[in-house]
């Protein structure tokens, strides 16, 4: 498994040179503590952490997994132990708000956090990893007596949360859900059935564990509109916030599985469990979707870790492994053979790895970013970020994923035979990003809602938005110094807005066009917001290395990796191009009897 190294000067790069972070936070009332500085300081702490602390058990975790019994789970060696640590140092309360109990941090210092926890030991990340979901939604959607017994311990990391979502026969269409929720005279709820799949449902790190648990209520109606939110505690919770009685929850199973062996994935038996609702009843998906934008987010994350993961231990092999000679002449006369990174296929799957990897970073923290704008930023602004974030999030979670799952493969790929034998990490890697394009909805789920509800149901009012942020950039950068990246920009951006209007057509007559496009549109959507952040990454390197400002070759390389992109990645959307336009008739004209011919 490669050592992790935090990528802290590329992330100082898109915080604070690309994305302005501190000019930002000082605008938004809030954030004004929010300085490059001290950002950079919690960065270098969090930094540590991961590489010290956390990197060490990834392997290890992944081989030993969790331990099932009926007296709960136990989780891998030092798992417990690291997240004591964690909680101690603070890092659970870094980026919720000080009116619960947090440090104020801006999401996208929390974010920055957790790709560096992530990236290091992404099984363990998975157990506070949706703590910060649970608080959110509780924080919005939760009574002041449900804020008060369970924030203060989500927030200082004592507890930690999760999602109970998914039941055997529904993940996707959770309008078919069947967990009940009676009313009892107390004016809690008996909650009864099993959701599976639910991460971190039981373990060893935390006093309790705060279920949030979609449920329907007995009069409700079927589908998606009948569906309540319950907060479940794993202990019941006094009223002075001490532990009582134990809940009727419990851990029934635990899966064995593909990757992230090391985290949790239980089935949970809700037996009668006292719940308390959050928010209105028969409203419950609504309220989630808080919880779930966090999480979708949170998930893009996973994409980007496993990308730079792989990318930073298919660097150093490749650097070293001898095979054969340069086509233009031996690099390494003194030995047997050159390093296998002078071959143009290799540099192909590093520079795609590196691409997707700083491309992914930078759409993340943007993203991240607009999640702050729309906390504290005035109205309009607000308003403006929440609707660059609806566009936005469906397609960093499946783009970012896709490719993240991509770039981990490659790393395999780089290490030759080596990287299918266990003991140097990067098959773990692989089987580990795998989840990501799955859970918090899969790619074609989240292609559905980016096309479906975003893009065709805001009568494109969403892209547009978007768009405009890249009609300003390319006004401004119009000189042809960039033109190799900005002109070809705009031209994509063209192409966007027309594809856009010739699948909602085509969707008008029939509503198959746009399920048939769905995850070529997402993709192609991807690869021209990721042509946006290289094009910006380009400009502004371009204009340090005229000044002279700072450590040149780190911008020459920039430079580099975006025309590689802009010439060698962004042209996949042709082929997508093409695809949404054949149609749907070439999927559906078989009848299902047929496919089995
Ligand atoms: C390791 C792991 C951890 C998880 N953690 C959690 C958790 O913490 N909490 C939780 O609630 N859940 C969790 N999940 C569940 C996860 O979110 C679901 O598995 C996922 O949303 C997909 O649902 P499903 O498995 O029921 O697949 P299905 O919904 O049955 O989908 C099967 C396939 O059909 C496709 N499909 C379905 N409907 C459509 C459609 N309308 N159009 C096009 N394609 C469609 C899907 O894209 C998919 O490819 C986890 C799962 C795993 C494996």
């Amino acid at each position: 498994m490669p050592a992790y190294k935090a990528p802290l000067r590329d992330i100082s790069f898109v915080m604070n040179e690309l994305l302005e972070s501190e000019k930002l936070y000082q605008t938004l009332p809030g954030y004004e503590d929010a300085t490059a500085d001290l950002m950079g300081a919690i960065i270098e702490e969090g930094a540590k952490f991961a590489e010290n602390v956390l990197s060490p058990l990834n392997q290890s975790g992944d081989e030993e997994g969790c331990h099932w019994s009926e007296a709960g789970v136990t989780t891998p060696k030092g798992f417990a132990e690291a997240y004591q640590q964690y909680v101690e140092n603070g890092w659970p309360s870094l980026s919720a708000s000080t009116a619960v109990g947090g440090q104020g941090m801006p999401n996208l210092v929390g974010i920055v956090i957790n790709e560096l926890a992530g990236t290091a030991n992404w099984s363990w990340l998975m157990y506070p990893g949706l703590s910060h979901g649970a608080v959110k939604t509780i924080e919005e959607h939760g009574d002041d007596e449900q804020k008060r017994k369970y924030l203060t311990r989500l927030v200082e990391g004592g507890w930690t949360g999760t999602m109970c979502l998914t039941e055997a026969h529904c993940g996707s269409d959770l309008g078919l859900l069947r967990t009940k929720a009676e009313p009892r005279a107390d004016g809690s709820y008996a909650i009864t059935g099993t959701k599976i799949f639910i991460s971190a449902g039981e373990h060893d790190m935390a006093e309790n564990i705060v279920h949030i648990v979609l449920a329907r209520l007995p009069d409700a109606p079927q589908g998606t509109k009948g569906i309540s939110l319950f907060i479940v505690p794993k202990f019941k919770v006094k009223d002075d916030g001490s532990l009582g009685e134990r809940n009727a929850v419990n851990c029934a199973s635990i899966e064995k599985k593909m990757g992230i062996k090391a985290s949790a994935t239980c089935v949970m038996n809700f037996d009668g469990a006292t719940g308390y609702l959050i928010g209105p009843p028969n409203r419950g998906l609504n309220c989630m979707f808080t919880f779930m934008n966090t999480a979708r987010i949170g998930t893009a994350i996973q994409g980007l870790a496993h990308a730079q993961l792989s990318y930073t231990g298919a660097l150093t092999y490749a650097r070293e492994r001898l095979a054969m000679r340069s086509l233009t002449g031996p690099k390494n006369e003194k030995g047997p053979a050159d390093p296998i990174i002078v071959h143009p296929d290799v540099r192909r799957m590093l520079l795609t790895q590196k691409a997707f990897t700083e491309g992914g970073r930078a759409f993340i923290y943007f993203l991240a970013q607009q999640g702050d704008v729309v906390e504290y930023g005035d109205k309009e602004r607000s308003k403006a970020a929440d609707d660059l974030m609806a566009l936005l999030t469906p397609i960093a979670k499946a783009f970012v994923t896709e490719t993240g799952f991509e770039a981990a493969n490659l790393g395999v790929q780089i290490y030759g035979g080596h990287g299918f034998i266990r003991e140097w990490g990067m098959e773990q890697i692989v089987r580990d990003a795998r989840i990501s394009m799955l859970y918090e909805g899969t790619t074609g789920i989240q292609a559905l809602d980016l096309l479906g509800r975003k893009v065709i149901g805001s009568g494109g009012k969403l892209l547009l938005g978007f768009t405009a942020l890249i009609d300003e950039f390319c006004a401004a950068n119009d000189g042809p110094e960039d033109a190799e990246f900005v002109r070809v920009l705009k031209a994509y951006k063209d192409e966007w807005l027309a594809l856009s209007m010739k699948i909602g057509e085509s969707a008008m007559k029939n509503p198959d066009e746009a399920g048939a496009a769905a995850v070529d549109y997402m993709m192609y959507s991807g690869y021209v917001c990721l042509a946006y952040f290289w094009a910006r990454m380009a400009v502004l390197a371009r204009h340090k290395i005229a000044e002279a400002d700072g450590d040149v070759a780190f911008y020459e390389a920039k430079v580099m990796t975006a025309r590689f992109y802009f010439d060698r990645l962004l042209p996949r959307t042709l082929s997508h191009k093409n695809m949404i336009l054949s149609g749907a008739g070439n999927l559906m004209q078989m009848p299902v009897e047929m496919f089995a011919l």
